[in-house]
């Protein structure tokens, strides 16, 4: 897998101070998407031990909620394996932190993905820019959803995150 960007204690993708991973590689090509330069597959750079050493050390500390999967598209078909790894090893050494992922596919088509068991909330859907509005939370434009995934899950229907 290659990735963009580690940040941390970032306030607008998710609940909280989150480290992010922005990992490359998109087929959506959403319109107006702000981040075109992640839809390379082969863009940035590789994931490589010190980059897995450098993310797992900025989760640790205290004050980190807990780890976004952004992009790109962390379940474009080639990066699945490596982040539904990397989602339980986290969820194994800090169970009382959470996991956000941010995908293009809606819930209904990757529900089925072993990832989704160690997701708290996913945020779905593709961008759409006639729906875009600064003001909503954690997501571009209205049409995307989030979703949290255990209730959603115990459920059998949509629960969104608030
Ligand atoms: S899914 Fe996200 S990263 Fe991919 S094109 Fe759409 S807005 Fe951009």
């Amino acid at each position: 897998m290659r990735y963009h960007n580690i940040t941390t204690d970032d306030m607008l993708n998710g609940d909280g101070l989150r480290t992010v991973l922005w990992v490359a590689g998109c087929t959506h090509h959403c319109e107006k998407c702000q981040n075109p330069i992640t839809w390379d597959i082969d863009g940035g750079i590789e994931f490589d031990e010190a980059a897995e050493e450098e993310l797992f050390q900025k989760l640790a500390y205290d004050h980190i909620s807990g780890i976004t999967f952004s992009g790109g598209d962390p379940l474009h078909p080639q990066n699945r394996a490596e982040v539904t790894r990397l989602a339980k090893k986290f969820r194994e050494m800090f169970p009382k932190k959470t996991v956000w992922l941010y995908t293009g596919y809606t819930y209904e088509e990757i529900r089925g993905l072993e990832v989704v068991d160690f997701c708290d909330v996913i945020v779905d859907g593709e961008y759409i820019d006639a729906q875009s509005d600064p003001k909503l939370h954690w997501k571009g434009s209205a049409n995307q959803r989030v979703i949290d995934v255990k209730e959603t899950k115990r459920l059998n229907k949509i629960v969104l995150f608030d």
